[in-house]
């Protein structure tokens, strides 16, 4: 398992290479419960994904670090929370279902769809770890080019140049490219009509952009200000691979900032400053996140800028920063009549506000944050331990309290101990198995500290803290614990970096 190392301390780390990464952080996320493919008895349903009893915990603790950082410590932006289903109009005016399209291409060999600029950033990356990085820049430019232009034919022509050949087949016999709505549809009511056709909110915005006039009202919200929300979308993936990068359901966590028109740009830089802070403030390395301006710009934008990650996979979109103009609001005043805007006291006028929108998907963040987290190290002592080094404000276990033996009163002393805790932090307890092998379990699962209670306890009241990334350990008293774990614990941490 471990074959080549490097050294930096006292720990050596093992090198993966992308392909392996992304497969051993598959393998331990269902090992340790974090993530099982959905229907997992049924052999799994492609791109959905199921949390586990860590991934839940987790999951819920990234989406406490965004709300507080988003709805508690700004004064100007309220948090809601809007259903899935929505009128149909919505999306009509939302351009959705018109324009929500991507170009695809089949293969007519392997029956297999695939979104074109998928496909060609795949060849691209394919060019980059074979050193052949000019080709890559080439190629990235002349798709960007031919996309700009929804120049189909080009756009097949240029697949045909680099003989792109399909993964499933070798082969390189592709159709036409052609568009492909990507929002799911039910039925609503009983009659199953065309008239009753309802579909599944392929992003959250729009559930704040019909909710503008409500929330401005009855908050008595002065411009600018935000509306946030975390929630579930759905949207029919046709290159639904990479494990929770790209899935048919996810969620997202969407914040709608409402502007001056004219001011669009500032606020627009001001998110962009922001939203790189926060991923910075979690330990995310600078080199491993970068900008990219949108060359292509949605129908409703002015500006549009990605925060990309070095994902296993490479660099990739985990946060979109777009600047919408009034087009939303403008759009659903026109396909509802009512008027959607806002009363300037200062420039004594009405106007219908623009917006500067970020957008980042929960589950990519996940990805981002589980990716790093995973390493191998082989320790000086010879022997071997996988570890998660999950950000400790945000580990789904924070402490595990471990008596060092099953007798002479320790587990009674250790559950005092977990009973003190556990009001402020989600504790694990466990007597089974040697020390070791508990520390190593929880190093596995990222759990932060261990508390090991053990005969000089019962002596002398105090314990050992064991610390997951330095394999540490210090000896504090039992009165000092709660303290301790409060200064290392603390979210707020975390928050004031941004
Ligand atoms: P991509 O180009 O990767 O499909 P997008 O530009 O369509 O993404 P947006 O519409 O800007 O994505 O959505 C905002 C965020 O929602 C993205 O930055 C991403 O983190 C997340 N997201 C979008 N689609 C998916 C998906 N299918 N699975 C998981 N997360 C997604």
């Amino acid at each position: 398992m471990f074959q080549a190392f490097f050294k930096t301390n006292s720990l050596i780390f093992a090198p993966m290479n992308q392909e392996d990464h992304l497969k051993k952080i598959i393998a331990h996320s269902k090992e340790y419960g974090y993530i099982f493919p959905s229907s997992d008895i049924y052999d799994g349903l492609s791109a959905v994904y199921d949390y586990g009893q860590h991934g839940a915990v987790l999951k819920n603790n990234i989406k406490d670090f965004w709300w507080k950082s988003m709805v508690d410590m700004n004064t100007n932006i309220v948090g809601i929370d809007s259903a899935i289903f929505m009128h149909p109009k919505i999306w009509k005016a939302s351009g959705h279902v018109d324009q929500f399209n991507d170009p695809m291409i089949d293969n007519k060999d392997s029956k297999k769809r695939y979104r074109v600029d998928t496909l060609i950033e795949e060849k691209i990356e394919q060019y980059k770890r074979k050193g052949k990085d000019e080709k890559a820049a080439k190629l990235q430019e002349s798709m960007d080019a031919l996309l700009k232009e929804d120049d189909f034919v080009g756009l097949k022509e240029l697949i045909e140049e680099h003989g792109i050949v399909d993964v499933f087949s070798g082969s390189k016999n592709w159709t036409d490219i052609k568009q492909f709505n990507l929002m799911f549809s039910t039925n609503w009511g009983s009659t199953g009509t065309d008239d009753e056709l309802v579909y599944l909110r392929p992003e959250t915005a729009q559930g704040i952009f019909v909710n503008y006039n409500n929330v401005m009202k009855s908050g008595r919200m002065k411009i600018p200000f935000g509306i946030a929300q975390i929630g579930k979308a759905f949207r029919n993936e046709i290159v639904a691979r990479q494990f929770i990068f790209r899935m048919r359901e996810f969620e997202q966590m969407e914040m709608q900032y409402f502007v001056r028109p004219g001011e669009e740009m500032k606020w627009y830089d001001h998110w962009k400053e922001k939203r790189m802070k926060w991923h910075l403030a979690l330990g995310t390395p600078r080199e491993k996140l970068k900008f990219h301006d949108h060359v292509k710009l949605a129908h409703y934008a002015n500006a549009a800028v990605d925060i990309e990650f070095e994902f296993p996979m490479g660099f990739r979109e985990l946060e979109g920063i777009h600047s919408r103009t009034d087009f939303d609001l403008t759009q659903h005043q026109e396909f509802s009549g009512k008027k959607l805007q806002y009363f300037d006291p200062e420039l004594e006028k009405n106007y219908v506000p623009y917006v500067v929108e970020t957008s980042i998907g929960l589950d990519r963040m996940f990805l981002s944050i589980i990716s790093q987290a995973y390493q191998e190290e082989k320790l000086e002592d010879g022997s071997e331990r996988v570890v998660m080094k999950i950000p400790v404000e945000i580990a789904p276990v924070k402490v595990a309290v471990l008596p060092l033996i099953r007798k002479d009163g320790l587990p009674e002393k250790a559950l005092e101990i977990f009973d003190k805790l556990k009001y402020d932090y989600s504790c694990h307890y466990e007597e089974k198995d040697s020390i070791g092998k508990r520390y190593r379990r929880q190093d596995a699962i990222g759990t932060p500290y261990c508390i090991t209670i053990d005969h000089d306890t019962m002596e002398d009241n105090t314990v050992t803290i064991r610390h997951r990334d330095s394999m540490k350990q210090d000896r504090v008293s039992v009165e000092a614990l709660e303290k301790e774990m409060a200064d290392k614990l603390d979210l707020k941490n975390l928050l004031t970096k941004i």
